[in-house]
């Protein structure tokens, strides 16, 4: 922490030029903190998480790092100079999150700087496809109506833009442009015309290569949604002869923008794999490259390499085709998980199997050294496993998965390789003998030289036991409590209290829920995070219609924070089924324009199950 502080401290005062502007800067760590972070003056509060109880991967340190130097970029974007209304707020949190990630790569020890911050776009693609998605910059009301747009969109698409600009203006234009605007606008308020003011001067100095940037401007931050890229492209013996880049949007929101990109053409050279970066400037529809004709033949064309642009990418059948033979072979970690993104953006649009996602994952993933890709990887599996694929599947597809995970556990080295896949293990054990294995690992019965098992490790498989009634649930938890008597432990212990399959437990629950709760929300929301469980889908069924009847009185009579966890663990989001789809939508049309927030949870959650539902229907329909 301290070093992350000082390192992140030299750097923002070096690249704006502008030595920090207050007199003292704390960092204060709080309980039960309901927000990530936020960046007061001189004294950012954080939430607890921030203070690791159990020995960290390098993975959470650098995400850790990347939350302090979020609020410590806002120091300067936010404090220094203000945002005149909370229509800008997006720019706070975009520069923000941008700077964050460049400071983690440019002056810090973590090297996958720009490999976290692609994974963050992920959360950015799946919220501008959803059917609640919103320019990045727009009419804000009021302040309730800020705290709606706190999303991905205002962090990391907006972020990517950022990115996206500083491909097309070079980093020093993008520098000289951040020194003159905090040497201008030093304790004053702006707003996004300034900031867009400032840039097209950084823009003059690198030749003006641009245009209008307000131009620009309207169509990134004023439109919704999202492009995606493919190539196509044609060979002649062994040379290439035509490569194009084709643009396409979604119907409701057709816009097409320009995007500064490379493409990777990855060729075969000595039994090793060879990338060649090409620039290309996409405009419209159809975008020629001359360039690349006559260039020897690749195996393998991927849009968008280095990640500069904001888009989705579709592989063309040749590329997908050598993918599936070669993609451990490419030595750049980037674009290998670039085109682990895409192969799981074409499981979303029911252009890939989640079935064959799944069978790419577990053929691959034991191979994979990179800790950032790995964990991605296996977060879209599980994500694959929960949502994706048929209910008759699960605990077969879960089971195979868990079989590479323990040859992976096996032989890893000892370090964060090892507790990644250990994690995983327990987060893919949906079935008693798989549950009862994992249970055998954190009892040290079944040993693993070199890996430390924690306390949250412990509490999972705890909690498991009583989910799925096993044998021996109450000792576990007993004995977990003794050896954890922490607020974690209290909080791990009303989870466990909630998942007993009983109906009467059930029962007092809900009621608990609505009524006196557990102490506190962040009590009340671990007690709910143990309500639903897919094995207890029987069980619980009664409880779809109640959180029907019950979500109007809680968004109207709880404070937002308790609402949103209510929402977020009660939701039936587990059944992906026709029928809860329909109750939902009905739900939506009796509130009419009512209940704002309410109304945005029920479409997103819907707009998420009916494509579960898609996806499901897409890979039963499968070989
Ligand atoms: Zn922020």
């Amino acid at each position: 922490l301290w070093e992350i502080t000082k390192q992140g401290m030299e750097f923002y005062s070096d690249f704006f030029d502008y030595a920090y502007p207050f007199d003292k800067y704390d960092q204060i760590f709080v309980p039960e903190f309901n927000a990530g972070a936020m960046e007061n003056v001189g004294a950012v509060t954080h939430s607890e998480r921030m203070v690791f109880r159990d020995p960290p991967t390098e993975n959470q340190r650098s995400s850790r790092a990347m939350v302090i130097l979020h609020e410590m970029a806002h120091m300067w974007f936010g404090n220094l100079v203000t945002m005149r209304w909370w229509n800008d707020l997006w720019l706070n949190e975009s520069f923000a999150e941008y700077m964050a990630h460049l400071a983690l790569d440019e002056s810090t020890r973590f090297t996958t700087a720009w490999q976290a911050f692609n994974a963050r776009k992920a959360w950015a693609y799946r919220q501008d496809q959803l059917v609640t998605t919103h320019p990045i910059a727009g009419q804000v009301a009021d302040t309730d109506q800020t705290l709606l747009n706190f999303d991905g969109i205002t962090y990391a698409k907006g972020a990517a833009t950022i990115q996206q600009l500083v491909a097309v203006l070079g980093m020093d234009g993008f520098r000289d442009a951040m020194r003159g605007y905090f040497r201008r606008h030093a304790f004053g308020n702006t707003t996004l015309h300034e900031f867009l003011d400032a840039l097209q001067t950084g823009a003059g100095d690198t030749g003006g290569a641009v245009g209008d940037l307000h131009q620009w401007a309207r169509v990134w931050l004023e439109t919704p949604s999202l492009n995606t890229l493919a190539a196509s492209w044609e060979v002649d013996g062994d040379r290439l002869s035509r490569l194009a880049i084709a643009q396409t949007a979604p119907p409701e929101y057709p816009t097409l923008r320009p995007h500064q990109i490379e493409v990777a053409l990855v060729r075969e050279r000595g039994g090793r794999l060879e990338v060649e970066a090409l620039p290309v400037h996409v405009e419209g529809a159809e975008t020629e490259v001359p360039a690349a004709i006559g260039r020897p033949a690749p195996r393998l064309v991927v849009p968008n390499h280095n990640d500069h642009a904001f888009v989705k990418i579709a592989l063309d059948p040749a590329s997908l085709a050598f993918v599936r033979g070669n993609l451990q072979r490419i030595e750049d970690p980037l674009l290998r998980q670039l085109i682990w993104q895409a192969l799981w953006n074409m499981v979303r649009d029911q252009q890939l199997r989640s079935t064959d996602y799944l069978d790419l994952a577990a053929a691959k993933i034991e191979g994979e050294r990179d800790q950032e890709l790995v964990e991605t990887i296996l977060g879209n599996v599980q994500a694959a496993i929960g949502r994706y694929l048929p209910d008759a599947l699960r605990q077969e597809r879960a089971h195979a998965v868990s079989e590479v995970a323990w040859r992976a556990l096996q032989t890893a080295p000892t370090g964060d390789l090892q507790i990644i896949w250990a994690r995983a293990l327990i987060g893919l054990a949906i079935s008693p003998p798989d549950i009862e294995r994992v249970a055998r690992l954190v009892d040290g019965e079944l040993a693993v030289a070199g890996l430390a098992i924690d306390q949250e490790m412990r509490w999972a498989v705890a909690v498991l036991y009583v989910g799925y009634g096993l044998p021996g649930a109450q000792q576990r938890l007993a004995a977990e409590r003794a050896r954890d008597p922490s607020d974690r432990g209290q909080r791990a212990l009303l989870r466990a209290e909630a998942s007993v399959p009983d109906a009467a437990v059930k029962a007092r629950a809900w009621e608990r829920f609505l009524g006196e709760g557990y102490g506190s929300l962040h009590l009340t929301a671990a007690a709910m995070g143990g309500f639903h469980w897919w094995v207890q889908r029987e069980l619980v069924a009664p409880y779809v219609e109640r959180f029907f009847e019950a979500a109007p009185l809680v968004f109207e009579q709880k404070e937002k924070e308790f609402a949103q966890s209510f929402f977020g663990a009660l939701f039936p989001s587990g059944r992906v089924e026709q029928a809860v789809l329909d109750r939902s939508e009905r739900l939506l049309a009796e509130i009419g324009d009512g209940w704002p927030l309410l109304r945005r949870s029920l479409r997103e959650a819907n707009d998420d199950l009916a494509r579960a539902i898609k996806c499901r229907a897409f890979a039963a329909s499968g070989g």
